[in-house]
């Protein structure tokens, strides 16, 4: 990868451009989050953010149990009668054997089982030898092994979470081994959202020539859908800014982040922008990144407004890059920095100077090796392009044009590929 002077090049590109991380910066900056609290059932709080400290009630494990099935002793009297004892009862997790081990004497006892007070150790039932009810255990028995110690995983009165904790399943399986049923957590923000465009036409209508269906909509849903929001679909709207401007004053009064897409550029019917202008203020409208340079930002009262460009692969960049860090600030979780991985390029790759690109791609594994080649062709209209990807090659603003071989750096969408 060839590097080339980062001031110059902004320059040469938008002077108006916000770099990407700008952006970012500048909306997480801007974006207050939800103070508002509810409790709700842990089952209601999966990916919500705790908004007060959870400590442990109790002891988890609460007594001391077997980790193992096998036999419970006492190891000083296991060597005062070489290594025979008589088995006398059982233990299952859930139906406990009470009593103290007598002298010469085990219990059988299961995972999970309550062991007695004076065993020091348990034996998996593998490695003794039975006859009828007499047991033989071998020599190399070590104190407490097999034994689940009171608190050994939460100890009562610590605290598991704190506010700004994200719950994820672990969580939920923490709190509900604690027997905890509620949780206070902060609200989940109200989101709308809508397409603007007079092309636009909602699927399950005949489209007219010169007509298309609206994809955005879908799109968002399906973004917004794993999300910890509440979120609403607004339907179409013209491109008209009297009607922008009814549907962004209604919206802004129900929600605490807009998103629309499309009419945000500079040709003859985008009419976001003003519109935003008329019933709130524009932070910033346009910045340094391939696809998705026109991007508004801005505030409605007290909701903030993202006006998303309409080319759908510019929708999701913009979506990921720039709504999904507003959302966990809104949300009041710990800010999360991207992982970018080094891997080889099998293909050549044209890129300007002076702004970010997101290719889309696919990345493979050969002897322990990370390539990664484009989806074909990267118009921000070409969906296919996001669809066969299962990475974003980021090239940064200082990088230019990348050749067969080259190290780039890349974005996987998950953690298989
Ligand atoms: P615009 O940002 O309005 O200039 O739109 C850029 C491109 O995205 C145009 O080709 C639009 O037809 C297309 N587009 C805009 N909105 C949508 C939408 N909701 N679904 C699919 N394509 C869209
Ligand atoms: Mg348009």
């Amino acid at each position: 990868m060839k590097k080339t002077i980062k001031d110059s090049c902004i320059n040469e590109f938008d002077p108006n451009a916000l770099e990407e991380i700008q952006a970012i910066n500048k909306i997480v900056g801007t974006i207050k989050s939800i103070k508002i609290t509810e409790k709700v059932n842990i089952k209601d709080a999966l990916h919500r953010t705790i908004s007060s400290t959870v400590r442990a009630p109790i002891n988890v494990p609460s007594f001391r149990n077997s980790a193992m099935d096998g036999y419970a002793l006492n190891l000083n009297d296991l060597k005062l009668n070489k290594f025979q004892l008589s088995e006398v009862g059982v233990s299952f997790a859930g139906k406990p054997f009470q009593s103290p081990l007598r002298k010469g004497e085990t219990i059988r006892v299961m995972t999970g089982a309550l062991i007695p007070k004076n065993a020091d150790a348990v034996v998996m039932k593998e490695m003794v030898s039975r006859k009828d009810m007499l047991i033989n255990f071998s020599q190399h028995i070590k104190k407490n092994q097999n034994i689940r110690f009171i608190g050994e995983d939460i100890r009562k009165g610590k605290i598991v979470f704190k506010r700004g904790d994200e719950l994820n399943f672990s969580g939920l399986s923490i709190l509900s081994s604690l027997g905890i049923e509620y949780v206070n957590v902060f609200c989940k923000p109200k989101i709308s959202y809508f397409s603007s465009g007079d092309e636009l036409v909602p699927t399950g209508k005949k489209l007219q020539q010169g007509q298309i269906y609206d994809s955005n909509r879908y799109l968002l849903h399906g973004l917004l859908k794993d999300l910890p929001v509440s979120f609403s679909d607004l339907g179409i709207v013209k491109d008209k800014k009297t009607h922008l401007v009814k549907k962004l004053e209604r919206a802004s009064s129900i929600s605490d982040i807009i998103i629309t897409t499309g009419g945000v550029s500079v040709g003859d019917a985008d009419y976001i922008k003003d519109a935003l202008e008329e019933v709130g203020s524009v932070g910033f409208w346009k910045i340094a990144i391939k696809p998705g340079r026109p991007l508004a930002f801005g505030k409605i009262n007290s909701c903030y407004f993202f006006g998303l460009p309409g080319n759908p692969v510019s929708a999701a960049v913009t979506f990921q890059l720039f709504v999904i860090p507003a959302i966990n600030k809104i949300l009041s979780q710990k800010s999360k920095k991207t992982i970018l991985i080094k891997a080889i390029s099998k293909s050549k790759l044209k890129k300007k100077p002076g702004r970010t690109e997101y290719k889309r791609a696919i990345m493979s594994i050969k002897n322990n090796q990370i390539y990664v080649e484009t989806t074909g062709l990267q118009g921000s209209n070409i969906m296919m392009s996001m669809l066969k990807a299962n990475c974003y090659i980021r090239l940064s603003t200082d990088v230019s044009d990348v050749r067969e071989g080259d190290t780039v750096e890349v974005i996987p969408f998950s953690n298989k590929i």
